[in-house]
């Protein structure tokens, strides 16, 4: 089998690569599992903008959506909740499998081919007559296969093959855990819950699917963290059970988020997409938008590159790709770093040094959810204006970090 464009993984990212390479140039995805979008690995929560961004139809895309939301409560460890309120719709809250198959189906219509069930154990790139082509190997259906490409797309998340291929790594990994359970609370507000006791290096979150059901989970840094992400869920369950907000859970799913890109996610032929880039928002953790953004940059690229004998396209991937959210994802792994220094005592003096009713009204209507520095720069200069918080970041900047 020989393709111009190969994606391996038939998430977001490597669907909408699919979609933009097949445009131009033979194009075919390989997925490890039997059905796209399965098992799912997701709290769901994408933007208004994200939304856009996946290009589905509007008929298709209603079929995916639980719910909308138009802000969050954010729970210090001890100090009061704040509240960030639109007006409007911020978000949705989507089934990420039905999600997903759209995607797969909109580049299959597209042209692009999908092989199931078929898993890349290995990648070379081989010399053949005055082209260099990448050769995959892969199982598929039990049976071993030969596949060459001319381009590689590497959408295969967190860990992939792809990834290890060229010898790269995320800076860091988040380990999460999540279930769907019976909860009371608003179902047009999100809610975030911080301290390093409730989950390191993170936040635990609760996301309405509907008036009776939330997706209740969290992430902790593997870097700081000493406690097990499961531990930590229990220890948080228990405490939403005793403020009678939280009854039974009846689903459950693990997954890894990795952040900050590694220094260069191309290499000749071959480009890393989405999670498989760390193409990730550090503070929050989605990469469903950022993932698919790219994702269309390299199939565009790639089906390009194709055509050019010295692959000039592939090579310009990196830089324009950073060139987009390249700032965000460096200021947003800063912020990380911070975070990652503090104790409970001082989630609830930032939150405290943040609790004015105009400042949040002003986040409310300025912040974006997928280019947070919006947010974030205008929080960090009235951290940084108060003596209490001035002196706090100070001391995270300069406080020795094991990692
Ligand atoms: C608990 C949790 C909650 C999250 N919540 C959100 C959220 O609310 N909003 C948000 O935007 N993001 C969220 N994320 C992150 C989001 O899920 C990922 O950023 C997104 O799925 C990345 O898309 P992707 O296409 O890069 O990779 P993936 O969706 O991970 O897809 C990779 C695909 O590659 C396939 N694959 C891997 N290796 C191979 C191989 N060797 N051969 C063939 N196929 C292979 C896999 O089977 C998979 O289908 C969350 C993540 C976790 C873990």
């Amino acid at each position: 089998m020989e393709y111009d464009v190969v994606v391996v993984g038939g998430g977001p990212a490597g669907c909408l690569a699919a979609k933009y390479a097949a445009e131009h140039a033979s194009t075919l995805v390989v997925e490890e599992h039997a059905k796209i979008g399965e098992p799912i690995q997701c709290a769901g929560l994408i933007s208004v903008r994200a939304a856009a961004e996946s290009e589905l139809p509007r008929s298709k895309f209603k079929r995916c959506v639980c719910n909308e939301v138009r802000g969050a409560i954010f729970h210090p460890p001890s100090f009061e909740p704040l509240m960030i309120e639109g007006q409007e719709t911020k978000a949705f809250v989507i089934k990420r499998d039905i999600f997903d198959a759209a995607l797969a189906e909109e580049a299959a219509r597209g042209g692009a081919d999908f092989l199931m069930r078929s898993k890349i154990v290995g990648i070379k790139q081989k010399r053949v007559g005055s082209e260099t082509l990448n050769e995959l190997k892969v199982v598929s259906n039990g049976k071993e296969l030969k596949i060459k490409a001319r381009v590689l797309i590497g959408a295969d998340g967190a860990s992939g093959i792809t990834q290890r291929f060229l010898g790269l790594r995320p800076r860091r990994l988040l380990s999460c855990v999540q279930v769907s359970g019976i909860y009371s609370g608003d179902t047009d507000l999100v809610e975030l819950f911080f301290g390093k006791s409730v989950a390191p290096g993170f936040f635990a979150w609760a996301i309405p699917v509907d008036e009776k059901v939330a997706r209740l989970g969290l992430c902790i840094d593997t870097a700081v963290s000493t406690c097990k992400p499961l531990q930590l869920l229990g220890t948080f369950l228990e405490r939403l059970k005793k403020e009678d907000k939280f009854k039974s859970s009846f689903d459950f799913l693990t997954g890894v988020i990795p952040l900050g890109p590694p220094k260069r996610t191309a290499a000749p032929l071959v480009m890393l997409v989405g999670d498989a880039a760390a193409q990730v928002k550090p503070v929050t953790g989605g990469g469903v938008y950022y993932g698919m953004k790219c994702g269309k940059l390299a199939g565009r690229l790639a089906a390009r590159a194709v055509k050019e004998e010295h692959n000039r396209g592939v090579s310009r991937y990196d830089k324009l790709w950073r060139r987009e959210i390249g700032r965000e994802i460096r200021l947003g792994m800063l912020l990380h770093e911070l975070r990652c220094r503090m104790e409970d005592k001082d989630f609830d003096a930032v939150f405290r040094a943040l609790a004015d009713e105009e400042f949040l009204k002003t986040i409310a209507r300025r912040g974006d959810m997928d280019y947070q520095s919006s947010a974030l720069l205008p929080a960090v200069r009235r951290l940084l204006v108060q003596p209490q918080t001035l002196a706090l970041l100070s001391k995270l900047l300069m406080k020795k970090h094991k990692l």
